[in-house]
């Protein structure tokens, strides 16, 4: 059932603390969290707690929690005293979504090149 935690997902493992993760926010609804690969000085992933597979599936089932989510980017980019950031969410195999749980990126911290790769 859309929202419900997958057993086989690492997000929602991280999520029930079954995997570690360096947290910098959490909310009732959300958490933020540094990449473990890092791709800027700060990277950091904010997710919704409930499992949606992708940010259209986030979007179209539960508004609000993509709101929300929306909102903690914009929270971290604050703590993290970012004036320019981007936020990515990798939607699809095509665009280089590898965990198929819905989650912004945040990155700066360094300049940022447009078109992205
Ligand atoms: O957009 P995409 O699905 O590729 O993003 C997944 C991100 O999750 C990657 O940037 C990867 O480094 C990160 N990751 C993580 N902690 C894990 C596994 C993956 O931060 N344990």
């Amino acid at each position: 059932m859309a929202g419900e935690p997958q057993d086989d997902c690492l997000f929602c493992k991280i999520v029930a603390g079954h995997v570690p993760a360096t947290v910098v926010r959490e909310t009732d609804t959300t958490l933020a969290f540094r990449d473990i690969n890092p791709q800027a000085p700060t990277h950091v992933l904010v997710i919704p707690k409930a499992h949606y597979k992708d940010a259209a599936a986030l979007a179209a089932g539960a508004p609000q929690l993509a709101a929300d989510v929306l909102r903690e980017t914009q929270a971290v980019a604050d703590e993290e005293k970012l004036d320019s950031y981007r936020i990515v969410f990798n939607t699809g195999s095509g665009a280089g979504q590898t965990v198929w749980h819905a989650h912004a990126h945040v990155l700066g911290g360094r300049g940022l090149q447009w078109p992205p790769g």
